[in-house]
């Protein structure tokens, strides 16, 4: 109730949700008699829980923030939002973002921007800024969002929360629409890293419905953020620094923060190290052809036949539905991405675009390969900004992609990526994140290096 409370007092300013649910509190009172009746629910039961509007749930809406999915109601629960029920999580609402979570500003979805809780004329990050913003004005303790190349972790560093993007494959991707399928992950955004570490052993592990899944056990993150925070994981943990980081695009405050956060690292035992990552800086380029690819044909389903929006043609061809229909139904920003993918995959231009885009992403990979037999993590900021004004960015594509050249790489290669609060910067005062990267399947050392140094 407290949490309803909350939002009918100031989402109205926020707009961090699309849908409220309105069987919140009576899933909350159905936990309460379970628990008066001596079940022992586990450590989340009753917790409301912030669902980004990507992820498909049979109670609720679902529309990953686009007019072409508008009141559309799934047949079924993503994985990871059943799970999240079957813990006695309690789904409070829907969250908002940029269309089909294309965007670093959350200014791109079909249902008007969420507002930054620090600044209610800067953007919440993007896509998952619904989220983040969520978590942030305490609206909700937790929150899932998901990464395709930073919206779980941009979101997190401009709104003074904690991101975690997982290993490739350690959360199930069933029932995330899809974005780029090779490079999605579902992941928790909340205030603290213990919190994530609680909702990500709640919704990780293997899932028969995802192909892309890992069939393994995973550590508990919750006791891995418990043994970072109490241990003293710090000392002789090599955290590796990347020479070749631009440092132009770098706002001052961000930086400062960064060397700031080093200095305690430092301080508590860790040595920083400088490593050799020459094609990190290229992710941006590959990955702004491998995403539209995959989602041009990803998007290729949203055809006016099998989900959402339909817009008749009286005379018309089937061709014609679908073309007034996908006109009508998205955004520009897809639109553009829709166009480019198709461009980049097409015959003639494939080996030039596509193709090149794939060597430089396994040339990434093994930049990644390289520094993890040096180091324990790599450490960057999480963003090269704080949060931007609404309205700074949108009319210039190129400058809202550079805003993930830190982010991207750990999509491209598959690695977890954490980002923290790590103070406010010193020009405007906004959050700022500090991001920690470690080898595929080691999400548990950024739960430990994260709490520790939190
Ligand atoms: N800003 C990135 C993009 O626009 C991130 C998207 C994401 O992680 N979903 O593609």
């Amino acid at each position: 109730q407290a949490h309803l409370d909350r939002i009918a007092a100031v989402d109205g300013d926020i707009h961090a949700f699309l849908h409220v649910s309105d069987s919140a509190l009576s899933a909350a009172a159905q936990i309460d008699r379970r628990r008066a009746a001596g079940e022992d629910l586990g450590p989340v039961a009753g917790v409301p829980l912030a669902v980004k509007d990507v992820l498909v749930t049979t109670d609720m809406p679902s529309t990953s923030g686009s007019r072409i999915l508008e009141g559309y109601l799934s047949p079924y629960d993503a994985t990871v939002v059943a799970r999240a029920r079957a813990a006695g999580l309690i789904p409070l609402g829907k969250t908002n973002m940029d269309e089909f979570a294309m965007g670093s500003s959350t200014e791109h979805s079909a249902y008007g921007p969420t507002h930054n809780p620090w600044d209610l004329e800067r953007i919440p990050g993007g896509s998952g800024g619904g989220s983040a913003a969520a978590v942030a004005a305490f609206e909700a303790p937790l929150a899932l969002g998901s990464d395709t190349g930073g919206s779980i972790r941009q979101p997190a560093h401009v709104t003074g929360t904690v991101g975690l993007k997982p290993t490739y494959g350690g959360v199930s991707r069933y029932g995330a629409i899809a974005l780029a399928s090779s490079l999605d992950q579902v992941g928790p955004v909340t205030r603290s890293v213990l919190d994530a570490g609680l909702l990500h052993d709640v919704i990780g592990g293997h899932d028969p419905h995802d192909s892309t899944s890992l069939d393994q056990s995973w550590p508990s993150f919750a006791e891995a953020a418990r043994e970072g925070a109490r241990g003293d994981v710090l000392k002789g943990l090599k955290v590796g620094v990347i020479r070749e980081l631009p440092d132009a695009g770098f706002q001052a405050g961000v930086s400062a923060s960064f060397r700031a956060a080093l200095a305690v690292l430092e301080s508590q035992g860790a040595e920083i190290v400088e490593i050799s990552a020459p094609h990190f800086e290229y992710g941006v380029a590959a990955y702004y052809l491998i995403l539209p690819a995959e989602a041009s044909s990803n998007l290729a389903k949203f055809d006016s036949v099998r989900f959402g929006m339909r817009l008749e043609v009286p005379g018309g061809t089937v061709e014609d539905v679908m073309a007034r229909t996908r006109d009508a139904g998205f955004g520009d920003e897809v639109k553009r991405r829709i166009i480019l993918g198709t461009y980049a995959l097409s015959a003639g231009y494939y080996d030039a675009y596509y193709g090149s885009a794939q060597k430089v992403r396994t040339l990434i990979q093994r930049d990644f390969d390289d520094a993890f037999a040096q180091v324990d993590v790599i450490a960057t900021p999480s963003a090269p900004t704080t949060a931007f004004k609404l309205g700074e960015k949108i009319d210039d594509p190129m400058q809202m992609y550079l805003n993930d050249v830190t982010t991207i790489p750990a999509n491209l290669a598959g690695v977890p990526g954490i980002s923290i609060p790590s103070g406010l910067a010193e020009e405007d005062g906004l959050p700022v994140g500090i991001q920690f990267l470690a080898p595929a399947r080691q999400d548990a050392r950024l739960y430990r290096v994260g709490a520790a140094l939190e």
